[in-house]
């Protein structure tokens, strides 16, 4: 077990900064308990990575981090009930490798594959899709640490309030060491991505979410135009479009049609809203961005459709949701144009992303997911001591 005393940790894109009294690396679960266990008896914290994706502060520590980068690699599969038993510290990259080797493929990712299965799964990390669920969707089994030190294992045939609870915990409920996937039998996609004025994207919006597998449109402020991409199995989804220009297109492997590569670093703010709302909502901040914002910034903003699902904690809990995201450069502040849009976001009542800036705290949220009491019961058995909670996870469980 690899242990390193003070470090300065900073996140993917450079604007978190702490530093743990400790960084751990466990190589087994039983390294890992004892972790657990050394926490509860000298009354510290723990806090957990996967791949420091995310840009809300949910893993910053003062006290000890624990990486996961041990826990990686295929264990298990079986191609007739496509199932897998993956490392959680597993990258969507490696799992993506890993099940194309033995001709299984992850249902969907988010943008990119750089996150760990455990980091993305536990903040709702979706991709693009009406009938596609965020990643915790292809979840079934978790095995975990939990605050008292104890090894279980889940699944949704036995445990089925639990695993909706467990699904998106923002690693409050415990550590997790593997995950029990849905996998599908691997398959290509063909990719287009179109240009085209955001009139005309907006009037044709219903379509291109119903007719294609994946689907998602970039709006880019400086011009006022978007970026339209499609995956869909190839020869499907809308065979036309008219009102735009081709400008991409190519098809291979899901693993490597569905994510790109992003090299800029940025920060982002993102909200779910149910399908009617979403449109309204994304007129209004765009023009509210071409008014207020659009001199100081130079990126876009993501429009993605995200189907309903039953975890607790889910953005997308119990609706059909379109998440709205907006990026600002790593190296240019992010703080006034974030307000300012955030409140727009909260009056049509969305919910924010649990990776990505937000400035919610418990009595707003508890308001945004109708199971929030029975997930904080189910937080307080799994964490008795409060070994999972630093600062951010306070504000967000407990106000
Ligand atoms: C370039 C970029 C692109 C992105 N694209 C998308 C996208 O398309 N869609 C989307 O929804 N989001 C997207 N995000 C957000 C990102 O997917 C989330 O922030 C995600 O949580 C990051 O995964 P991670 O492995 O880096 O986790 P981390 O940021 O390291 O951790 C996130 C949370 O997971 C917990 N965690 C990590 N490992 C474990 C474990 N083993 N057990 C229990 N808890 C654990 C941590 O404690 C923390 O609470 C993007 C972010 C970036 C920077």
């Amino acid at each position: 077990m690899v242990l390193t005393e003070k470090k300065i940790c900073t996140n993917w894109s450079g604007d978190i900064r702490f530093s743990p009294a400790k960084i751990v690396v466990p190589e087994n679960e039983e390294q890992l308990r004892q972790v657990v266990q050394e926490a509860i008896a000298n009354k510290l914290t723990i806090r957990t990575i996967g791949a420091r994706h995310s840009c809300s502060p949910i893993f910053e520590t003062d006290q000890i981090l624990v990486s996961m980068e041990n826990f990686k690699g295929l264990y298990e599969y079986d191609a007739e009930q496509r199932t897998a038993v993956i490392g959680a510290g597993t990258t969507v990259e490696e799992a993506g490798e890993e099940l194309f080797r033995v001709g299984l493929a992850l249902e969907n990712t988010g943008h990119i594959n750089k996150q760990a299965l455990a980091g993305a799964i536990s903040t709702g990390t979706h991709g693009a899709g009406k009938e596609l669920k965020n990643l915790s969707g292809q979840v079934t089994g978790i095995r975990l640490i939990n605050g008292s030190g104890d090894i279980k294992e889940f699944d949704e045939e036995h445990n089925g309030e639990l695993m909706q609870a467990l699904k998106v915990s923002l690693g409050s409920l415990g550590i997790f060491t593997r995950l029990k996937l849905r996998v599908l039998p691997r398959f290509t996609l063909h990719r287009r991505q179109y240009c085209a004025h955001t009139d005309d994207c907006l009037a044709n919006l219903k379509q291109l979410m119903e007719e294609n597998r994946n689907f998602c449109f970039y709006w880019y402020p400086r011009r006022d135009d978007v970026s339209i991409k499609l995956w869909n199995a190839p020869g499907e989804g809308t065979a036309e479009l008219p009102y735009a220009t081709l400008y991409k297109e190519y098809s291979g492997w899901s693993k490597d049609v569905l994510p790109t590569t992003q090299r800029l670093k940025f920060n982002e703010l993102e909200y779910s809203f149910d399908h009617e709302t979403a449109p309204h909502c994304f007129q209004e901040i765009r023009q509210r961005i071409k008014a207020k914002h659009r001199k100081h910034l130079a990126w876009r903003v993501l429009y993605r459709p995200v189907a309903a699902d039953t975890v607790f904690l889910s953005n997308a809990y119990n609706r059909n949701i379109v998440a709205i995201t907006i990026h600002q450069h790593a190296s240019l502040p992010y703080e006034d144009y974030f307000n300012d849009i955030e409140k727009i976001f909260q009056s049509y009542g969305g919910r924010p992303h649990w990776g990505k800036k937000h400035s919610l705290k418990a009595p707003q949220l508890q308001q945004l997911y109708p199971e929030w009491n029975r997930f904080q019961q189910i937080r307080k058995r799994f964490d008795p001591n409060g070994i999972f909670l630093n600062d951010y996870l306070k504000n967000v469980f407990i106000g």
